[in-house]
């Protein structure tokens, strides 16, 4: 069985979350099944290698589950993006567009060095807002970004075409 087929075996839909309308895809029992964690951990951690990362940034909060074990199986920092207001230190700010409104997520303006080469992590990306963002937060503190990996793309909201590989920057999906 692939990998791929052993988080599809165990992910969950859950109608109507958060809102009516919305099928959520639900991964954490994943994290229920500590040799999948290591196999989903490594699959990442490879990719990481091959694009030459020297930094992993985690999107709250599901970003955070597998960010830092990636960071930590690499021997590479961590580094949070947060939504507004819960980091405690200076930090740069960025607000993008969502279907209903806005969003803003902040980094700690001494979080990267400058010229680090950035693997940004979540769980999912769908419409990509939340990853562009994440990567503009690193671009304005000096950092680079390399790849941006999921475990889940939803192919149907085009996140993909939306981030737009500018500087050939590589996305890895496990589904
Ligand atoms: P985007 O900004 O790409 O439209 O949405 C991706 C963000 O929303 C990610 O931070 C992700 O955690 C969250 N998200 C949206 N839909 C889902 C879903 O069905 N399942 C999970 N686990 N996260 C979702």
């Amino acid at each position: 069985m692939t990998l791929s087929d052993k988080i599809k075996d165990v992910i969950r839909d859950i109608p109507d979350f958060p809102k009516p309308g919305i099928v959520f895809k639900d991964i954490t029992p994943i994290l229920s099944n500590s040799k999948l964690v290591t196999e989903v951990v490594d699959w990442f951690v490879e990719k990481g290698k091959q694009d030459n990362i020297d930094v992993v940034v985690g999107v709250e909060s599901r970003g955070f589950l597998f960010g830092l074990l990636i960071a930590e199986k690499m021997g590479v920092p961590f580094v949070p993006v947060r939504k507004q207001g819960k980091l405690p230190y200076k930090t740069i700010a960025h607000s993008y567009d969502l279907e209903y409104g806005s969003a803003t997520v902040e980094i700690h303006e001494d979080a990267l060095k400058p010229g680090q080469k950035v693997m940004i992590h979540d769980d999912l990306l769908a419409t990509g807002g939340t990853a562009m963002a994440a990567a503009e937060l690193v671009k304005q503190i000096g950092g680079k970004v390399c790849n941006y990996t999921f475990l889940i793309e939803l192919g149907f909201l085009n996140g993909k075409e939306n981030i737009g590989l500018d500087n050939n920057e590589a996305i890895h999906s496990i589904i």
